[in-house]
């Protein structure tokens, strides 16, 4: 069976109103030969609407950095799952810079992927080990874990609206990308825990990989047996760069 393919840009806490607005309009005229992979953009949830607005209609779907657990409530500061569903299609849950920056928790994630499918979205679940865990030789040990518990509340009925993007920490914004053996492993071994939790539901679901993705390596990245696409941080933010990425997943072929 053939896997979507997906290529999505975490803007993170970047580019105002106006910039936002320009790249999402600038990657929705992105010229593609072949449209063979989903494109997914994350901007800064105060521009979600104005994003959303721009991209009405095109190819490019929307997904929330970032959403709290609980429905509703006195939680000041803080956007639910369902506010986000009003006009994203996607939401991301455990991005290491939330686990290690945030502090969040495998159990808070796990929560928060429960909300994110209750409000009808799906979810874009990050898993990595960060390079004192790879050293140490942990790193499938704690790839297992995060997603374990990040799925337990998940049945194989919704499994259909997870998406995985294995992130090893190390390679987030430091320029030094998993190798594409290294990187083709451990998708492999995503793919297996899902495939051990859901049977073939899980194991047909997409697993990007993510981390110091560049128009260089890209190709080589996604063309790799278990690599669906990818989560990109810094390349997003430039539209050619982007164009690039979404080319090399449009081009992969798996068959
Ligand atoms: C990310 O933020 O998820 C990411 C992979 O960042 P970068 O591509 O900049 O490493």
């Amino acid at each position: 069976m053939s896997r979507a393919k997906i290529v999505a840009g975490n803007w993170k806490m970047n580019l105002d109103r106006e910039s936002s607005v320009a790249l999402a309009r600038s990657v929705q005229n992105i010229d593609r030969d072949q449209e063979s992979s989903e494109v997914l953009i994350f901007p800064a949830t105060i521009w979600l609407a104005p994003v959303s607005a721009a991209i009405e209609g095109s190819f490019v779907r929307l997904g929330g950095q970032n959403c709290h657990s609980e429905p509703k409530g006195a939680f000041t500061g803080e956007v639910s799952a369902a506010m986000l569903a009003e006009i994203c299609t996607d939401a991301m849950a455990g991005h290491s810079e939330r686990r290690h920056v945030f502090g969040e928790s495998d159990d808070l994630v796990s929560a928060k992927v429960r909300a994110i499918l209750d409000a009808g979205m799906r979810v874009v679940l990050c898993v990595g080990e960060t390079l004192a865990e790879r050293e140490a030789g942990d790193a499938e040990a704690v790839v297992e874990r995060q997603l374990r518990s990040a799925l337990t509340m998940v049945p194989g009925s919704e499994i259909n609206n997870v998406v995985i993007a294995y992130e090893p920490v190390w390679a987030i914004g430091t320029g030094v990308a998993a190798t594409p053996a290294d990187a083709q492993t451990m998708c492999q071994f995503v793919r297996q825990v899902l495939r051990d939790q859901h049977d073939e539901q899980g194991e047909d679901r997409p697993v990007l990989y993510g981390g110091s993705v560049t128009p260089d390596n890209a190709r080589e990245l996604f063309n790799q047996a278990d690599i669906d696409g990818g989560l990109i941080g810094g390349a997003s933010l430039d539209v050619q760069s982007f164009r690039a990425i979404v080319d090399a997943s449009d081009r992969a072929d798996k068959t």
